[in-house]
């Protein structure tokens, strides 16, 4: 490579920092990071509510669950770091061995009644990315940025200028920016709304199959003594629907940063086979979760939701609470309990609730090392191009997989 364009990394969440840092070990290229959210100064607050109160680290943008349901908002960060830097730190899954150090198991001590009623009932205590402080791949940037090795350009991409099957610029409102190589990092709904408007689909086809997301549903906990924890969240529990999906349980303290006299108990579909898509009509961007499109998603989502009934009229949660609601107009859990099938079937596809987990739009356009197929120098390296939705909590395997594509990269770079 003789260019001295620089490697253009577009939006710096959980993959992009992790890209910038590990490309800035490898390469003496210049590095530009677009991204339009600023640091945050919560990395060392454990309460998960706490710091998705502050609504600068953030945006909603409106998504579908369910073909044909009503749009519904989804949480995208918006911050150096992205989801790292705002997530409720459970990590549910291995710890990534170059975070080794940085994350920990959680332990009695962190545990309010929500987790502890959670753990009587077959529980156990989840790893957190937090270890003193949250693990948040937005600080290593910091750093880089302070010593001059990488420059952050704080705007939002608008489109991709192309010619010949090779990106030229990146634009913001205010910036054009040229490159010699481009790693969309831009999270699973917006890096395929990206290529869109860019008009790649002429060059790429599949751009935005295959969007996935895990089906939840949730269940508020009115508690007898009202309180919070220093942690939101360290218990889950794992189980298997009779055709042997993957189902996770997590216990929350709170529902928001202000209610503490509620918890919460969730249930999802970890391993789902439905999958949607992001497309363009016209010049609007539209996304479509269609979750549970499959018979044996929804059987496996009724019985989690059996399963979550049993846990919240359970003797560990008679035990904390006074009423467990199912809905946001105070039905209770016995209401739901004596559905029928066909009758709880519907109720789960209108009462899903949005979780920020989104993945695998752009699985389909790339190849093993993260390179957009038919496009010279454009590269994906966040949750999109996972093959599916992790069955464990996402941001391990985003950030394993971007170090990975970010490594392989650096090895063709001087
Ligand atoms: C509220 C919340 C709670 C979560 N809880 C957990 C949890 O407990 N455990 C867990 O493992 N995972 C959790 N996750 C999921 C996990 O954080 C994500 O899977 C992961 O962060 C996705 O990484 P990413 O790099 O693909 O996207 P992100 O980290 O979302 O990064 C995308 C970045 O792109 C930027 N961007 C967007 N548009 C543009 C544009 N046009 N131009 C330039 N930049 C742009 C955004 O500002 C953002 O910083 C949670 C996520 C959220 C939001």
């Amino acid at each position: 490579m003789t260019s001295q364009l620089p490697i253009v990394v577009i939006g710096g969440g959980t993959a992009g920092c992790t890209v910038v840092s590990t490309l800035a070990a490898m390469t003496s290229l210049p590095i530009v990071l677009i991204e339009p959210g600023l640091s945050s100064v919560h990395d060392d607050e454990p309460a998960f509510f706490d710091v998705l109160s502050d609504e600068t680290l953030s945006r909603e943008v409106q998504t579908t669950l369910v073909d044909g349901g009503e749009d519904k908002p989804y949480t995208q960060a918006q911050v150096l770091g992205g989801g790292s830097a705002i997530n409720g730190l459970l990590l549910t899954g291995e710890e990534p061995s170059f975070v080794s150090g940085l994350t920990r198991m959680a332990t009695e001590a962190d545990c309010g009644q929500v987790a502890t009623a959670l753990l009587a009932e077959n529980g156990r205590f989840s790893r957190l990315w937090w270890n003193g402080g949250r693990w948040n791949p937005g600080r290593a940037v910091q750093h880089l940025v302070d010593e001059g090795r990488v420059t952050v350009i704080a705007e939002s991409v608008t489109y991709l200028e192309h010619a010949q099957r090779v990106i030229k610029v990146a634009h913001t409102t205010n910036e054009a920016i040229e490159g010699s190589l481009f790693v969309m990092c831009a999270g699973a709904l917006t890096t395929p709304a990206l290529l869109l408007h860019s008009s790649l689909e002429r060059a790429v086809s599949g751009i935005g199959d295959g969007l996935q997301n895990h089906p939840t549903v949730t269940f508020s906990v009115l508690l007898k003594t009202p309180g919070s924890q220093r942690f939101d969240a360290t218990v889950v529990r794992d189980s298997l629907s009779s055709s042997g999906a993957q189902l996770l349980t997590i216990a929350y303290e709170r529902t928001n940063s202000e209610n503490v006299t509620n918890g919460l108990i969730s249930i999802s579909l970890m391993d789902p086979e439905s999958r949607g898509g992001v497309w363009r009509s016209n010049t609007a961007m539209q996304n479509d979760f269609n979750m549970l499109a499959t018979m044996r998603d929804r059987v496996a989502m009724r019985e989690a939701v059996r399963e979550l009934i049993a846990t919240a009229m359970s003797p560990s949660f008679s035990a904390i609470s006074t009423h467990v609601s199912v809905d946001s107009d105070g039905t209770s859990v016995e209401t739901l309990d004596v559905m029928k099938n066909v009758e709880l079937d519907e109720w789960i596809a209108a009462n899903l609730t949005v979780v920020s987990h989104a993945a695998s739009s752009c699985h389909e356009i790339v190849d093993a090392d993260g390179k957009v197929r038919g496009v010279g120098n454009l590269y994906i390296a966040d949750s999109s191009i996972l093959h599916s939705v992790p069955s464990c909590s996402p941001a391990g395997p985003v950030v394993v997989e971007a170090a990975r594509i970010a490594r392989t990269l650096g090895e063709t770079l001087i």
